[in-house]
């Protein structure tokens, strides 16, 4: 496979171009790599059976890994997991931003993206090519980190191209992330909350 590289610019016309080029390649089954404030995510659809696949095979991470789906907006879970107040609640002061929220799931997120979980991971990335990309796809995209497994997590568009160059249809360089640490994960049980990753 041939790994497209294309870079933001600035340029409206150039960005706009590469975003709708890579929600084509979503659409379409394939894999992106996107910047987001905390590291490079690998983003698919989180609504093709398809898409999941390709992220374990490209990553050589175990089916039972469960991948965290990036959504646009807080309210935009509702058609992907059952929320509760305390969700919007952290939603309001934490999202857009580095907080994923693992929920009870719906139909709709196909088994394999969960890794056969009935919850799924929820969270509003604040980059706005990450932002981006989710709009004009308009649906959820699982989003697991751009690397292989056992590599650490990418921040640079560059560290994606030397671990996965062949194995992936784009890698869409916009810089440094921000933060270059992994999302909080909790899970939301009842009242209280569990830290799953610092
Ligand atoms: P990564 O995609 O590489 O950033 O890693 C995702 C992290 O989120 C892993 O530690 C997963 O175990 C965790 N995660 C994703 N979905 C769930 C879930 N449904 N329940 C618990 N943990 C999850
Ligand atoms: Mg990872």
């Amino acid at each position: 496979m041939i790994t497209e590289f294309l870079k933001i610019t600035g340029e409206r016309e150039n960005d706009e171009s590469v975003i709708r080029r890579a929600a084509d390649v979503i659409a379409r089954g394939g894999l992106v790599a996107v910047p987001t404030e905390t590291v490079y995510g690998l983003d698919g659809s989180a609504l093709l059976d398809q898409s999941a696949h390709k992220i374990y095979e490209a990553k050589g991470r175990p089916s039972d890994n469960p991948l965290i789906v990036h959504i646009a907006y807080p309210s935009d879970a509702e058609k992907i997991a059952y929320t509760n107040e305390a969700y919007y609640r952290l939603a309001e002061k934490f999202m857009p931003g580095p907080l994923t929220i693992v929920l009870k799931k719906k139909d709709i997120i196909p088994d394999s993206v969960t890794g056969g979980l009935d919850s799924v991971a929820v969270r509003c990335p604040s980059n706005s090519v990450a932002h981006s990309l989710i709009e004009v796809s308009g649906h959820p995209i699982a989003a697991p980190s751009a690397n292989r497994s056992g590599i650490p997590s990418p921040t640079k568009a560059e560290h994606v191209l030397d671990d996965m160059n062949g194995l992936i249809d784009m890698i869409i360089d916009g810089g440094e992330c921000e933060i270059g640490l992994e999302s909080t994960v909790i899970r939301l049980d009842g009242d209280g909350c569990t830290v799953l990753r610092p």
